[in-house]
């Protein structure tokens, strides 16, 4: 990891380390600092980086052992706005159990752990590849109110700081509350996306390449949303990096 992405790490645990026991916050069965995120090295070695062959498009990794670039049978159905969706790791056990009480429990002192997942993977991808702009998925603003803060947004500042390539927070946004999207087939979750994003009033895009983050990516409905909104904005390209990838 470069020098700037340890310094990034390190402010954010500026703050945790003296108010918490050195404890894993998972098992509560190992030491774990607040550099660590409070995950120790049993639960970390658990954790599945996804690594190729997997769908060029969607990431979906595949078992097998593809060696040209390949397209999975989804993505060649659906009209997708993004070029391509990446994550680091598979969300499983000890990843959404941290991702789950990180965003709806406020559990904040997990926040260095998710962090190191994502810019472990994606600064090494995103390098000089001549992205302009970086956009965190918007939450609504009645959402954000109840949740206090946006997961997303944080790690997409993270990864701005950590890799140079400009946050624009506010530039994206969510009109429309949508219905939780857990219980919804793939047709239903496109459908429930369906207007719920606009670009802030008076934002044109001139074919900038926008990196687009959200904490898990599962079908895709709500970055091709997104993706969809930034394109028609003037959006050049749209890469979309998630932390964790549903299966
Ligand atoms: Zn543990
Ligand atoms: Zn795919």
């Amino acid at each position: 990891m470069t020098a700037l992405a340890e310094s990034v790490l390190r402010r954010l645990d500026i703050g945790l380390a003296f108010f918490y026991p050195e404890i894993c916050h998972l098992c509560r069965m190992e030491r774990a600092t607040a550099a660590d995120g409070f995950v120790g090295p049993n639960c970390r070695s658990q954790v599945h980086f996804i690594e190729p062959p997997f769908c060029e498009r969607c990431g979906l990794p595949y078992p097998g052992d593809f060696t040209a670039p390949f397209e999975c049978s989804n993505c060649r159905e659906m009209k997708l706005q993004f070029t391509s969706a990446r994550s680091a790791v598979v969300a499983h056990s000890a990843v959404r159990e941290v991702i789950h009480r990180y965003k709806y429990q406020r559990a904040l002192w997990f926040e260095p752990f998710l962090t190191r997942l994502i810019l472990a993977r994606a600064l090494p991808a995103l390098d000089g590849q001549g992205w302009d702009i970086i956009m965190p998925v918007p939450l609504h603003p009645v959402k954000q109110r109840e949740r206090e803060f946006n997961q997303a947004e944080r790690l997409a500042a993270s990864l701005s700081a950590a890799s140079g390539i400009p946050l624009k927070a506010s530039w994206l946004r969510r009109i429309r509350p949508t219905a939780t999207q857990t219980l919804l087939s793939r047709q239903q979750r496109a459908a429930n996306m369906h207007g719920a994003f606009a670009v802030r009033p008076g934002v044109r895009l001139n074919g900038e390449r926008v990196v687009l983050v959200d904490d898990v990516f599962t079908t895709g409905a709500t970055t091709n949303a997104c993706a969809q909104v930034l394109r028609a904005a003037g959006a050049g390209d749209v890469c979309v990096w998630t932390i964790a990838r549903g299966l």
